[in-house]
């Protein structure tokens, strides 16, 4: 097996550091925070809640894997008002988190589940709720559509989650059996 954390900085990840799945949570309140809508993608994507799962569903999925990497992708911007530099630093995650994946899927046929950030970014459009989800297989829920506290899996893991002031961090996960 191909060394996971190494591959995922050759994919364009900064950070690669190994997540213990026993230590994740599936918490009622980061629901509720989905609920609020701030993302705008709440009840608009089959990756999202309510559509996704419940946090039952989660915790018997997640229960089949033994372990994980958590994913990071880190990058400067001038304040938390540059959008720009904000918007470039959510593409290099979502375009590194799709090589690894597909790589990890079409040609090791690993046995395991990606959450990813934000909502999912397959389809121009989703067809939720019009249509079936056309990736099933591709087609990743976030960490915090599950129920998880971002910062908690970090704190958990010994990875930071804040870089301070200047820098901004995607982070996502790969629960995996080997
Ligand atoms: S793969 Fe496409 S249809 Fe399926 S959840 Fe993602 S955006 Fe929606």
């Amino acid at each position: 097996m191909r060394d996971l954390k190494a591959f995922a900085k050759e994919c364009g990840f900064t950070v690669a550091e190994d997540l213990d799945p026993k230590t994740l949570k599936f918490l009622p309140e980061v629901r509720d925070m989905c609920a609020a809508d701030k993302c705008q993608h709440y009840n608009r994507s089959w990756a999202c809640p309510p559509a996704c799962g419940t946090l039952e569903e989660w915790t018997e999925r997640v229960s089949h894997y033994q372990k994980g990497i958590l994913l990071q992708t880190v990058g400067d911007i001038e304040d938390t008002l540059d959008f720009e530099a904000i918007m470039d630093i959510a593409k290099t995650n979502a375009e590194s988190f799709n090589r690894l994946i597909d790589v990890l899927l079409d040609e090791d046929h690993l046995d395991c589940l990606p959450l990813s950030v934000g909502g999912c970014t397959r389809c121009k459009k989703c067809t939720y709720p019009d249509a079936p989800c056309r990736f099933p297989d591709r087609c990743f829920s976030s960490m915090e559509a599950t129920g998880l506290m971002v910062n908690q899996v970090c704190t958990d893991n010994g990875v930071p989650y804040n870089y301070g002031k200047g820098k901004m961090a995607y982070t996502s996960c790969l629960l995996y059996n080997d």
